[in-house]
């Protein structure tokens, strides 16, 4: 099966935002073996919206169809579909009456142009979105199919996820069906990791390995084709052991188990608590570790403790030390991180100090980082060297803290 995606919306041509359905859209329908051809990005206007449609559906089955789904005279992408395929548009009714709950609920009055976030064309497949008001729909022209998603990410995603995959997925049941798998690697870049595999990715065309690197981490994607899905999960399960016995030990999660993800979830099943204080991440630790819902249960807390004085004053850590070895030490990394974790009473504390450039701190290079753990058998420190802007060492230094945590 082959797609297009359309994104719908002025301001992306504007360049206000970026096109991160696309994107989105992309990732997913590469997971589940659909091949994208081609991006098209068009503004808010009906001719040429209308033009748009015409083509992709020339060349493709199914073409995705983001934004324009909304209640504004802007939003005409229902509108369009209607015009080419000749059809009605008809108002869905849960749809409606979710809409009314949400204006009552609110006490505001709905206005007659929000109803239209209720259309469908007549005879097509609604969609009905639980995470914001307008529908979707999957409507069929000249043999390809439209599947019109919300504009918002977090409706689309959701549409995309509970409605469209799985409609999408019935539709391709009489074809093989496509089941794919991510490996997370850290420590490890992705020229080093293909070096090690790259007799495998050579000569593999079921299941395809493909790395991705992003962010100071790699991930590989593993895609099995096959006519039932034991023998997809046997072709991974497969190529996946011989991955291991190569570069096992960089591995440190799948699929959407990010570093951060990890911590908290290996700290909250084994009941472990955990403070922090931060220097050279300036509280991005404690943001990672907190974007993740569970967090409460592990985390106590952190201290931003960026100049010498603050470090002596909040934490206790003795001038004399700092004075004597300097900030980006061992030693002042080591009673961060134990200073920390009594102040707080955890079992592990953290600290993060280092050079973030772009100049040299007390003589160090940029990219000199010290990561101290302390915990009830004592303290250890790690020193890196990274590389990259000001941002990319301190999200690395973050990376890297919770990777030696899980260590
Ligand atoms: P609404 O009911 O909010 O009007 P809609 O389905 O009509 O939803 P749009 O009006 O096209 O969607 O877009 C709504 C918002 O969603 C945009 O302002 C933008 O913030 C976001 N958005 C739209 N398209 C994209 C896209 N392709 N990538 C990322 N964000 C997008
Ligand atoms: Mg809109």
């Amino acid at each position: 099966m082959n797609a297009e995606i359309i994104a719908v919306g002025s301001e992306l041509l504007l360049g206000q935002i970026a096109n991160t359905n696309g994107q989105f859209l992309s990732q997913e329908l590469a997971a589940v073996g659909i091949n994208v051809y081609r991006h098209t990005v068009v503004g808010d206007n009906k001719p040429r919206m209308k033009s748009v449609l015409e083509e992709a559906c020339e060349r493709v089955d199914v073409v995705f169809i983001s934004g324009g789904l909304g209640p504004t005279e802007d939003d005409l992408t229902k509108e369009v579909v209607a015009d080419l395929t000749g059809k009605r548009l008809m108002y869905h009714e849960p749809t409606l009456d979710n809409m009314k709950q949400f204006f009552k609920q609110r006490k505001r009055v709905m206005s007659e142009n929000n109803k239209k976030q209720a259309h469908y064309t007549e005879g097509s497949d609604v969609f009905y979105n639980r995470a914001g008001l307008a529908c979707g729909m999957a409507d069929k022209y000249k043999g390809t199919l439209f599947i019109l998603l919300p504009g918002p990410p977090r409706e689309l995603k959701h549409m995309y996820e509970n409605e469209a995959k799985p409609y999408l997925l019935k539709k391709m049941s009489g074809e093989s069906l496509v089941l794919s798998r991510v490996l997370r690697f850290f420590n490890i870049g992705e020229s080093r990791l293909e070096e090690e595999l790259i007799d495998l990715i050579k000569a593999q065309t079921n299941p395809t390995i493909a790395p991705l690197a992003s962010d100071g981490e790699v991930t590989i994607r593993l895609t099995a084709k096959a006519n039932t899905r034991s023998v997809a999960d046997d072709l991974l399960d497969n190529i996946e052991s011989q991955i291991k016995l190569r570069v096992g030990k960089y591995i440190y999660g799948r699929e959407n188990e990010t570093l951060p993800v990890q911590v908290v979830k290996r700290f909250g099943d084994q009941k472990i608590t955990l403070a922090a204080a931060e220097s050279l991440t300036g509280g991005w630790f404690a943001k990672h570790i907190v974007d993740v819902s569970g967090a409460s249960a592990m985390f106590e807390g952190s201290s931003t403790v960026y100049s010498q004085s603050v470090k002596n004053k909040v934490l206790g850590i003795s001038n004399d030390l700092m004075n004597t070895y300097g900030t980006v030490s061992k030693e002042c990394a080591e009673s961060m991180a134990e200073k920390v974790r009594l102040q707080y009473q955890t079992d592990i504390g953290i600290s993060f100090t280092g050079a973030a450039g772009p100049g040299a701190l007390e003589g160090k290079l940029p990219g000199t980082v010290w990561i101290g753990i302390a915990g009830p058998h004592g303290v250890t420190s790690h020193e890196l060297n990274l590389a990259g802007s000001r941002e990319q060492i301190r999200r690395l230094a973050v990376y890297y803290g919770c990777w030696f945590l899980l260590k």
